[in-house]
C-alpha cells in the first residue's frame, strides 16, 4: 500500500502545482532557512523572514511559535483544498490584506479577514 501512498502524494502535489511552484522559487531565492517539524507539521524557518507565508505545502515563517506554525499549517489545507485556485481565493486576498488591511480597516484584527479565520480554524488555531 506504500505505493499508492506515493501516487496519491504525487497527484496532491500536482494538484497544489502554481503555489508549490512558488513556494519551491522563495526557497530557491531564500538562504539560510532550516528545516523544522512541529509534530506531523513541516515548515522552513528563518530568522529574517517577516511573518509567515504558506505556498503549497511549503511553509515558510520568521517564528517557530507553536501558534503561528498551525495557523499556516491552516492555509496548507487551504491548499489541499483548493488546488489551482488556492491562489486566487486565499493567497491574493491574504497579500492584499496584509498589505492594505490596516488602511481598509484599521479596527478590525489581521485574523478577522477570511482567509485568515479560516485559516485559524483549520489548524486549531484559538485567539
Ligand atoms: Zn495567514
Amino acid at each position: 500500500m506504500k505505493i499508492m501512498k506515493t501516487v496519491a502524494g504525487i497527484l496532491l502535489y500536482i494538484w497544489q502545482l502554481p503555489q508549490n511552484l512558488v513556494g519551491l522559487l522563495f526557497l530557491l531565492v531564500l538562504t539560510g532557512e532550516t528545516r523544522h517539524r512541529l509534530g506531523s507539521i513541516r515548515f522552513y524557518f528563518l530568522d529574517s523572514f517577516p511573518g509567515g507565508i504558506t505556498l503549497g505545502e511549503y511553509i515558510i515563517v520568521g517564528t517557530r511559535q507553536q501558534l503561528t506554525v498551525r495557523h499556516e499549517f491552516g492555509h496548507v489545507r487551504q491548499s489541499r483544498m483548493l488546488g489551482w485556485l488556492y491562489l486566487i481565493v486565499i493567497g491574493l486576498p491574504s497579500a492584499l490584506w496584509a498589505w492594505l488591511g490596516e488602511r481598509i480597516a484599521p479596527m478590525k484584527s489581521y485574523y478577522w479577514f477570511y482567509t485568515e479565520r479560516w485559516a485559524d480554524r483549520l489548524g486549531g488555531v484559538e485567539r
